[in-house]
């Protein structure tokens, strides 16, 4: 039994104004295995007070102290990695293959970070003007629970390089992540007040963060319904805003594709983090020339992925991460068949010999109009809409018909054409043939997927902004 009692403020684990608990599970066997107290306002108020503290000097601070920081907190990930995998693994029931990429990201972003800013330019000059680009002041951070640990990471790693201080508050459920993950970061020994996290819910410590005057800015990563409730949150005191939200991603499978890479790649995309990724390649686009020799391909393939055990190397599905996401996502299976769609796979229900645990089946549909709403919107769980196209014209067009723009896959044998298609595609990343994960490219979403983006010079404008100052002509 893990029982979190404290929150990190001003340099030290502290015990929460608040007194609400709120219970963990383990979503691979739902059993309960803990339970975390939750901040207030009360706690935001004092992290706000000892991030607003700790400002002055952390604005000060020179490149070279900025990637001291950033490397000393890699370097404390990566002494405890083994700790975050087995916490990742308990709390939320993320797959090892998952995990471990997780684990890897989360020191790297540090790394990345202190790149950025050996590389950046923080003094220019515009004209005759002196520009320097400022840190705003505090900033707030919220993160959801697929990937709570990295992107805590990743916003704290934006704050030290900008040299602003932070306030964070994660997703309440993956409160064993976050209390590992915080051990790991009190060992790299910031200087007190630069990092805060205060645990609890979104309508409660989440509008406290994002209602208060002394917080500058907000990076949010998240549902796009949530972040609309954050944006008007802030609205009132003009904070910049930083959002990461969801997606409904296109794999364009072009008519060349060679099937035996581009099918499970289209399948680890879609299923990846068992469909509870941003970025999953929820929507697959086929040519009707090659639709039947797909399909079964498709089916062939899921029906032989490995589900259950997150901790086993080979599974590739492993829970959803709880039992009101379970059902949402059975409703998503309901509604998909309500709306005509074929079921090609999957469906409603467990997986054959898995009774207990929130696991759903991995599904495909297929006869999916682009009109239907699980051809839209975003389902966060394994469940696939198959869409056919005529040509490529067609297959681009599919694909940016969609109020997100987060990510895109282009598969194909010719890697000119893919390359073509790729710069038709309105999304923030568009990945090709399976291209790896590039930890220096910006990450975020045109429409609806977001505001801004994070990562390298690009999260680093979006945590400054200039001054100029002007001088009469000598
Ligand atoms: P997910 O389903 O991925 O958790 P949410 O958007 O619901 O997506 O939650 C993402 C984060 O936003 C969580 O930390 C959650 O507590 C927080 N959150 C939810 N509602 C609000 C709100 N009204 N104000 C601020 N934060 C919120």
């Amino acid at each position: 039994m893990r029982n979190i009692d404290r929150i990190y403020i001003d340099g030290a684990f502290v015990t929460p104004h608040g007194s609400a608990r709120f219970d963990l599970f383990n979503p691979a066997t739902e059993d309960r295995i803990g339970s975390v107290r939750l901040g207030d306002a009360e706690d935001v108020r004092l992290a706000v007070a000892a991030a607003k503290r700790a400002f002055p000097a952390m604005a000060r601070t020179s490149k070279a102290e900025r990637i001291a920081m950033l490397h000393r907190l890699r370097d404390a990930v990566k002494a405890r990695a083994g700790d975050l995998i087995a916490a990742m693994t308990e709390g939320y029931g993320a797959p090892a293959y998952f995990t471990g990429f997780s684990v890897q990201n989360t020191a790297s972003v540090f790394d990345v970070m202190a790149t950025s800013v050996e590389n950046y330019a923080f003094e220019r000059v515009a004209g005759s003007s002196a520009v320097t680009m400022l840190p705003l002041g505090v900033v707030g951070a919220i993160t959801p629970w697929n990937s709570n640990f990295g992107f805590i990471a990743t916003k704290l790693a934006h704050a030290i390089g900008s040299g602003s201080t932070i306030v964070i508050k994660p997703a309440e459920q993956s409160a064993i992540q976050t209390q590992v993950l915080l051990e790991c970061l009190h060992e790299a020994k910031l200087p007190k007040g630069v990092l805060n996290v205060v645990n609890g819910t979104g309508p409660e410590v989440g509008a406290a963060l994002t209602t208060h005057p002394d917080v500058a800015l907000i990076s949010f990563t998240g549902s796009t319904p949530a972040a609309r409730i954050v944006q008007r949150a802030a609205l009132e005191t003009m904070k910049r805003l930083v959002l990461e939200l969801g997606g409904k991603s296109p794999t364009i499978i072009l008519d060349d594709a060679d099937l035996d890479a581009a099918i499970p790649i289209a399948l680890m995309s879609g299923f990846a983090n068992s469909g509870q990724a941003c970025v999953a390649g929820s929507r697959i686009l086929i040519p009707r020339s090659r639709r039947e020799e797909i399909l079964a391909r498709l089916k062939d393939e899921t029906e032989r992925l490995r589900i259950g055990n997150p901790a086993d190397p080979e599974v590739r599905i492993g829970p959803l991460a709880n039992a009101a996401h379970w059902e949402r996502v059975q409703g998503w299976i309901r509604l998909g068949q309500e709306e005509g769609a074929m079921l090609l796979t999957g469906g409603e229900g467990r997986p054959e010999g898995l009774d207990h645990g929130w696991f759903a089946r991995p599904t495909i549909f297929t006869e999916v109009a682009g009109t239907m709403r699980i051809a839209r919107e975003e389902i966060f769980g394994p469940v696939l809409s198959v869409i056919t196209y005529d040509d490529e014209a067609e297959a681009v067009a599919i694909a940016n018909d969609s109020d997100f723009g987060l990510q895109a896959y282009v598969l194909s044998s010719d890697e000119p054409r893919a390359l073509r298609v790729a710069r038709q595609l309105m999304a923030g990343r568009v990945v090709i043939n399976g291209a790896p994960h590039d930890p220096h490219a910006p990450f975020g979403g045109f429409r609806q997927s977001g505001l801004g983006r994070e990562i390298g010079a690009y999260g680093l404008d979006a945590f400054l902004e200039p001054r100029a100052i002007l001088t009469p002509a000598a």
